[in-house]
């Protein structure tokens, strides 16, 4: 906190579902923050909007073809605007107490490793980013001294009930899944899904990517990898269980039999309030749990066979090396491609399997790598896309 009693916050991604619920906070608590950087990538007029409701010091958009709009759009203020990669890394080196990354997919990485080595506490959405490069990233998280706060719901609540102090007391943790909308089905059912149909998640309002990820599992086995770098654990000792109503966003099991869990209503304004206030509590407009009313909460095992992204996941994440940051950009453009109408539901795993099988699996030693990996295997999902898209 600043001496005037107001935490400095950047919100990476402030146009997103993640971004606009973090802003939501913010607007109900505005004596508590004070907003430095905001970002986005396409959606200028909204990014502007809302640089000049939060008084902002800076405002940044990805495409550099819109910088000059941005900048008709922020005339007569003294909000700075800046675009491209460069801006949104400045965006996040400037001073701030707390970095919210938000961005969607690979492209947050180098904006979430420039928040990180200033050593802030960085609130982590993007979980793309430990998905590609988690050992790099945790390597810096502890070079500078940062604070990592989990925003995915599973992994704040797993956060909340992990005791760092005495991790070999822990057993395995248990990630929640509510199944997506297609839970219960099998593979031969999902052949002709539509995007609309696969958006349409039954307890969890979100971004477009990260909504198909849910209903294929993908997101599930992004989680599954996420987890593994963010707590002191083995692979072996992450499961996943689905429990359709969300309630309980993740477990803690213990040797001694204990299982904690975080339970609350599904509106990441939670996990997003307690990433904000950290190591406080504040107030968060969120439907209290009424479990009188939910009745009853139910747990059934993963079908791998129908959601063969989950399976993926696990196996990338046993394999290790490149193999997790292969399995992200296969799925960003396989999923990319199925928004776009021109692949089946079905075919993402397979885009994402035979991508994995015909890439160089050798682990990245730096960001660079990282991107030149990310590339490569964009390039062979895109020649996979030739077999599968329609
Ligand atoms: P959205 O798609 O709603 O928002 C993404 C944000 O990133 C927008 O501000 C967007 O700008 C910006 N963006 C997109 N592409 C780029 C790019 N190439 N360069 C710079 N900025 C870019 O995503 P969500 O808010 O749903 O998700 C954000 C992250 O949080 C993801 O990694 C997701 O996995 C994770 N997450 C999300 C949850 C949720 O409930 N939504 C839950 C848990 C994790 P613009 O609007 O201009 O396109
Ligand atoms: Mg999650």
């Amino acid at each position: 906190m600043t001496q005037e009693n107001y935490k400095r916050l950047t919100v990476l991604g402030a146009t997103g579902s993640i971004g606009l619920s973090t802003l939501d906070l913010v607007r109900r608590n505005h004596n508590n923050f004070k907003i430095i950087s905001l970002t986005a990538y396409s959606r200028v007029e909204e990014l502007a909007a809302l640089a000049i409701e939060f008084g902002a010091e800076l405002a940044v958009i990805g495409d550099v073809a819109l910088l000059p709009e941005l900048k008709v759009a922020l005339a007569g203020t003294r909000i700075e605007a800046h675009a491209g990669e460069a801006g949104l890394i400045e965006a996040a080196e400037r001073e701030t107490d707390i970095v919210m990354a938000a961005i969607v997919g690979a492209a947050g990485l180098r904006p979430t490793m420039a928040a990180v080595r200033r050593g802030v506490t960085v609130a982590l959405a993007n979980k793309e980013c430990l998905v590609c490069a988690g050992d790099l990233l945790m390597e810096e998280v502890k070079a500078h001294g940062a604070t990592l706060l989990p925003v995915d719901s599973e992994h704040n609540a797993i956060f909340q009930v992990f005791d760092f102090d005495r991790a070999c007391g822990v057993e395995k943790i248990i990630l929640t899944a509510s199944g997506g909308p297609f839970r219960g089905r099998c593979r031969d059912s999902l052949l002709e899904v539509t995007p609309e149909q696969a958006v349409a998640h039954p307890n969890w309002d979100m971004g477009a990517k990260i909504s198909v990820d849910s209903a294929t599992m993908m997101n599930k086995g992004l989680e599954v990898i996420e987890a593994y770098h963010l707590f002191p654990i083995e692979k072996d000792q992450i499961e996943v269980l689905i429990h359709p109503q969300s309630v309980i966003h993740s477990m803690v099991e213990y040797t001694d039999g204990s299982v904690l869990a975080q339970l609350g209503s599904p509106d990441m304004r939670t996990p997003i309030a307690y990433s904000l206030a950290w190591p406080e509590r504040m107030h968060a407009p969120v439907k209290r749990l009424a479990l009188a009313e939910i009745g009853a909460l139910t747990f059934e095992e993963p079908d791998l066979d129908a959601f063969r992204c989950l399976y993926l996941a696990k196996e990338a994440l046993k394999t290790g090396g490149a193999a997790p940051a292969i399995l992200n950009a296969a799925n960003e453009v396989a999923v990319e491609a199925f928004l776009a109408g021109r692949l089946r539901f079905v075919d993402i795993s397979a885009v994402v399997s035979e991508t994995l099988s015909s890439c160089d699996i050798k682990a990245p030693q730096s960001l660079s790598n990282v991107f030149e990996i990310d590339n490569m295997a964009r390039r062979e999902a895109a020649r996979w896309l030739g077999e599968w898209a329609h």
